[in-house]
């Protein structure tokens, strides 16, 4: 309750905050945005944010339905009727959650891609990619589900008391597994990659990533213009399976100077090994939460308080559930510490390119993909894993003008 609370409040600070500014370009980017292009960055901002509350407020409906009614309870009893193998029956219980969640949350996904995005002019995608896109990961999170869950349960069912710490193995492998193969077998589903064309701009791109010492299996454009016009670029993958993604979106938005300056803060998240940072911290978090999750197995009178049967399904459900209850007041620290890293990754790049290179190919990201000017400081501290647009040119050293033009 506090969390669905707080996460409409921090929604409703930052709709102020944008309103506030409707009626002029905040002074940092007169030069560089039209009264216009600010307001439709506004009013998309706006929309995504009353979107957003009445998305938090209903899933938390569901769950406390789940809860409270009896449902959760009802379903665990009708799957002990069908299905006489526990584990089977559990994962049973996990799949028939999900096709519910998966269904309730089918007309928000909708509304999002083809009222929203659309409305802004950013949908690109039609309902038959939709329903293909959607057939495609379901399967995947079925076979995914199985590979992962099967064994998972079977520790839960059959090692019971430590059953946590082979579980928290088995999961770490199946993350790491997961992170390895996902640029090569998961992502391809989804999208095609293909190698750059630009032979002058590709060379560019083989001598600052090989001047940061760092093996990849090279850069790779993503159609990602068959479902929205949003430009982005990420990295992705472990070991040699690394790969540097742009969006083909990006490319036809940036100039090769700014395409560069784009490619060299991602190559300056790897140069500060923020990847390996993250991934240790999350071995260690996970550790903590799986040690709660074999406390909570213990606890069979706090599943029963909640008006459920301690079986295998609802314990771990619940179990998970309060988890993230307790771990979402983390969320500030967690942005405080990606903020850095990306302020990090800027000063990286400015020094293998140049600020202004960097700040305008990020203006011209904001004015493309209608990002928010204005932040309202405590909203940001919540949800915001990038600093705002202000302080990254202000730290970046930014001036606003070209010394070329
Ligand atoms: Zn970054």
């Amino acid at each position: 309750m506090t969390k669905v609370i707080l996460h409409c409040w921090l929604n409703l600070r930052q709709k102020r905050a944008l309103l506030q500014s409707y009626e002029s370009v905040p002074n940092a980017f007169q030069a560089q945005f039209s009264l216009e292009e600010h307001q439709k960055a506004v009013r998309y901002a706006v929309t995504k944010l009353n979107f957003s509350s009445a998305r938090i407020i209903f899933s938390t409906i569901v769950m406390v339905t789940w809860l409270v009614t009896g449902v959760m309870g009802l379903l665990d009893s009708i799957l002990y009727v069908f299905v006489n193998d526990p584990v089977w029956q559990t994962l049973a219980f996990f799949g028939v959650f999900s096709l519910v969640e998966g269904i309730l949350s089918l007309p928000w996904s909708l509304y999002s891609q083809f009222v929203i995005e659309e409305k802004f002019g950013f949908n690109k995608m039609n309902p038959k990619l939709f329903i293909t896109d959607m057939f495609k990961a379901t399967l995947l999170s079925v076979i995914l589900g199985v590979i992962l869950g099967y064994p998972f349960i079977s520790l839960f069912h059959y090692v019971r008391g430590f059953w946590f710490i082979p579980a928290y193995l088995l999961f770490m492998g199946f993350q790491f597994l997961i992170l390895w193969i996902f640029p090569t077998f998961i992502a391809p589903l989804f999208n095609k990659f293909s190698a750059l064309s630009d032979e002058s701009l590709s060379v560019q791109i083989k001598q600052l990533v090989e001047k940061a010492g760092f093996q990849s299996q090279g850069v790779f454009v993503m159609d990602a213009s068959k479902r929205s016009t949003h430009g982005n670029a990420y990295f992705t993958g472990i070991g040699k399976n690394k790969r540097i993604v742009f969006f083909d979106t990006l490319l036809t938005q940036l100039t090769s100077g700014q395409i560069l300056a784009v490619l060299a803060h991602e190559v300056g998240h790897l140069a500060h090994k923020h990847i390996l940072k993250r991934l240790g911290v999350s071995v260690i978090t996970t550790m903590i939460g799986f040690i709660f999750l074999g406390w909570w197995a213990l606890r069979p009178d706090l599943v029963i308080d909640l008006g459920l049967s301690p079986s295998h399904g609802p314990t771990l459900l619940t179990g998970v559930w309060v988890l993230s209850l307790i771990t979402f007041p983390l969320s500030p620290i967690s942005n405080w510490w990606s903020r850095k890293h990306e302020f990090q990754a800027d000063r990286y790049a400015v020094n293998e390119t140049s600020a202004q290179d960097l700040g305008r190919a990020l203006l011209e990201l904001y004015r493309k993909n209608a990002g928010a000017l204005v932040v309202d400081k405590t909203y940001a501290s919540w949800n915001y894993s990038h600093p705002p647009l202000s302080e990254r040119l202000q730290t970046m050293g930014y001036s606003g003008e070209s010394s070329n033009d």
